[in-house]
């Protein structure tokens, strides 16, 4: 993914109103347009069955989101199924573990697999029976050279490959052969069942492929009752053609196995012919969505595990909090495509940010607390001021929120020389607390030593209650805040690209992708002050902190006593004119 070819999807949506995307839902992407010739041909009984085919050696990212959104997408459209295969055919790399996230994450992400989940570990049954099919029909046979003369014996790009002294071996020496490597007569990697197909194949994946290699390692499913195992490129177009799949969507990467996967179906009896078609994986700027690269990061410590915040995994996705729709939104706005492209990151934030704005209930946290003190307000007075939950939806109501003589405001609201423009408070300035008061600023407390601001004191007017005076006076800044006794001290996490650049390929000669990593994606801030209401927090459930950004409460370090909360991701101009304005002065 060096230089990846220019997209037109790479362009940065504008403002929050322009959708990043035309909308290619509209027009039929290559794919659902092979689907309906198929259909009008009468191909498949006019049946369409998908799968995702997940191997369960990693937890699902962003790039598997797309790929899910389309299998099952399309199985939903055309009124077919889709189901969910793990392609299990792997037994060192693959744990139990990845298997339960992958459901997890599959459903969370809205899809429904029913009672249609399989493994490809289900058919090594019918999968060996097969191979002895091709034994029988001439086109397998045991070979007996070791991993590194195979691939010595491969040839290259330019020149042919060189035919194995064990290519003539008879029908029944093979399956003899066959038949006791299964039995666990030989040693791992003694021998090998190859497809006989074609030395001097232009493509190299026709060059007699391996179909079959012993391996004594245990299954997490079938334990160990194999010790030998199908390749991949064997086992995936049988599994197909096993459950009747008619159109086996896969990435650009299977283009040059095509021929591979068509010729285990035309060799062998299956009940089904499937087709494979292949499309462009995701790829998004400042990520890594390799599997094993994403591997790399959580064994080496680079984040806290696969589902940190930081990852484009969805169980990341999910903790910082990403939402389903937004997700699917985002896969269905890029479309699919036949040539590989970068999406920029900022387009999957448009589509997160539009479906937050509709769903986030808007509350106050001061990440930097200043103490204030309404030195006109009465000492024990708490009112109960009303706040209202979403501008954006009025159905979702109002909320109480605390108000008395002591608050906490953001430091960085004051200043004490406020240069031009600054709208916020500052010595002798007015200012609106949201929902609350008018309040100006009278005195200003230092800490003796250091000289810094500690405290300010206040006086508020008691005829702007709401946030709005009776006599039409106008203030440009509105501040947020919350009550100093009642907030509730929290943590929040700040988080910026995992990479410093967005190609993490871009690097010195010498270095790889670990050497952009970001030293700060994570910031940790500690003593903030949160309004009350956040004690009944959950993780999923979105909140806008107004003036700073969208955030959720983080599942893994958060306890009653102290909340964590993780920024789901930027506002950008939300907070209407007057902020806008004030940030254009500044
Ligand atoms: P591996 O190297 O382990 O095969 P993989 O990312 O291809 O990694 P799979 O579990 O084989 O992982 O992927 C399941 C399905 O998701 C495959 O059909 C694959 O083509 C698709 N997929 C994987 N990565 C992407 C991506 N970035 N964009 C779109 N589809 C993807
Ligand atoms: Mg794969």
């Amino acid at each position: 993914m060096k230089s990846p070819e220019a997209s037109p999807l790479q362009t940065h949506p504008q403002s929050e109103s322009d959708p990043p995307f035309n909308n290619p839902s509209q027009s039929v992407d290559f794919i659902r347009e092979i689907i309906n010739q198929d259909l009008k041909e009468g191909k498949n009984n006019g049946k369409v069955i998908t799968r995702f085919p997940p191997e369960p050696n990693g937890y699902l990212h962003i790039g598997h989101a797309k790929s899910i959104c389309l299998n099952f997408g399309i199985a939903e459209e055309y009124n077919g199924v889709c189901n969910l295969r793990f392609d299990d055919t792997n037994p060192e790399k693959e744990d139990v573990e990845y298997v339960d996230s992958i459901m997890e994450d599959v459903k969370w992400l809205g899809f429904d697999w029913e009672d249609r989940i399989y493994f490809a570990s289900d058919y090594f049954e019918q999968l060996y029976l097969y191979a002895e099919e091709l034994i029988e029909l001439g086109k397998a046979y045991v070979c007996d050279l070791t991993p590194d003369e195979i691939r010595e014996y491969r040839g290259t790009l330019t020149e042919p490959g060189k035919e194995s002294p064990y290519r003539s071996r008879s029908i029944e020496e093979n399956l003899n052969l066959f038949r006791r490597m299964r039995a666990g007569e030989f040693p791992d990697g003694s021998k090998s069942l190859r497809a006989k197909i074609d030395m001097a194949s232009p493509n190299l994946n026709m060059r007699d492929p391996v179909l079959y290699r012993i391996r004594r390692v245990k299954h997490h499913r079938t334990e160990n009752k194999w010790c030998i195992y199908p390749m991949y490129d064997y086992a995936h177009p049988l599994s197909d053609a096993i459950e009747g799949i008619t159109h086996s969507i896969c990435t650009l990467e299977f283009e040059n196995h095509r021929p591979l996967y068509d010729w285990f179906i035309s060799q062998l009896n299956t009940k089904s012919i499937p087709r494979q078609i292949e499309f462009a994986r995701l790829n998004l700027t400042y990520t890594v969505l390799s599997k094993r690269r994403l591997i790399e990061l959580v064994q080496n410590k680079f984040v806290d595990g696969w589902d940190d915040p930081r990852m484009p995994t969805l169980a990341g996705l999910r903790r910082r909090g990403f939402t389903p729709l937004a997700i699917r939104n985002f896969c269905s706005a890029i479309g699919v495509a036949k040539s590989d492209s970068v999406i920029d990151i900022a387009n999957l934030e448009y589509f997160l940010r539009e479906d937050l704005n509709k769903k986030a209930v808007r509350v106050m946290a001061v990440l930097n607390p200043l103490k204030l003190v309404i030195d006109n307000y009465p000492e024990d007075k708490v009112e109960e001021l009303d706040a209202e939950n979403n501008p954006e939806n009025p159905a979702a109501g109002t909320r109480k929120i605390p108000f008395c003589k002591t608050l906490y405001i953001e430091k960085e609201d004051f200043r004490e020389d406020p240069p031009k423009g600054f709208f916020r408070l500052s010595p002798g300035k007015e200012v609106r607390l949201k929902h609350a008061y008018y309040i100006t600023c009278e005195k200003i407390v230092k800490d003796p030593k250091t000289g810094e601001i500690i405290e300010l004191h206040c006086k508020y007017d008691p005829n702007s209650r709401g946030g709005w005076t009776t006599d039409g006076r106008k203030v440009l800044g509105t501040l947020h805040w919350v009550s100093a006794p009642h907030a509730k001290e929290a943590e929040i996490r700040l988080y910026s690209h995992l990479f410093l650049k967005p190609d993490p390929d871009d690097v010195e000669e010498g270095q790889d992708y670990k050497s952009n990593l970001n030293p700060n994606s994570l910031t940790i801030l500690n003593g903030c002050k949160v309004e009350p209401s956040l004690m009944q927090a959950k993780p999923g459930i979105p909140y806008q902190f107004l003036r700073q950004a969208y955030f959720c409460l983080d599942s893994r370090h958060s306890s009653t006593e102290k909340p964590v909360f993780n920024r789901t991701v930027t506002l950008r101009d939300t907070w209407g004119k007057i902020e806008k304005s004030q940030r254009r002065k500044e």
